[in-house]
């Protein structure tokens, strides 16, 4: 069996955490190398490392507490602001091998020390075929997933 992930050892409580939110599938709490102040993170108490491999219990009580979370975090530290960040895989930025995501609070503009989450994006061109044929293959495969 793999070795337990630091969040599992968090949910089962042999690791600290400044705890923030708990019901039955859903823990969050404060990331302990905060890119802001606030930074959460909320994690599904189900142990898997990416976000295709959830139940659809657990994606739901994600879907209702991120919303309410992202309230919360806002009236707390004062800025409506924030980034989601969900990485999945080493080369997508993934350290800790448990679903967990980013709730990280914008402060002022982007650059300042302490203000949160610096996004470098480089948008592309989508050109008409490459959008259909994309498209057209994953919508096929969304299909395939909602027959099984
Ligand atoms: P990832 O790069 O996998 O998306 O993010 C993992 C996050 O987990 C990082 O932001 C890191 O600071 C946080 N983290 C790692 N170990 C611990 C821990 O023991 N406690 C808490 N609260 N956060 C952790």
């Amino acid at each position: 069996m793999a070795e337990a992930t630091v969040f599992e050892r968090i949910i089962r409580g042999e690791i600290p955490c400044h705890r923030v939110y708990e019901d039955d599938r859903v823990l969050a709490f404060l990331d302990v190398a905060p890119q802001s102040r606030g930074h959460l993170l909320v994690v599904p108490k189900e142990a898997k490392a990416t976000i295709g491999e959830l139940s659809d219990e657990s994606a739901a009580a994600l879907g209702r507490a991120l919303p309410r979370l992202a309230r919360a975090l806002a009236r707390a530290v004062g800025t409506p602001h924030l980034n989601v960040l969900q990485n999945n895989g080493a080369p997508a930025g993934q350290t800790v091998h448990h679903v967990h995501f980013h709730l990280i609070p914008r402060f002022g503009p982007a650059g300042a020390a302490g203000s949160g989450l610096q996004v470098a994006w480089k948008p592309g061109a989508l050109g008409a075929r490459e959008g259909a044929e994309t498209a057209a293959a994953i919508a096929e495969e969304v299909a395939r997933d909602a027959d099984a």
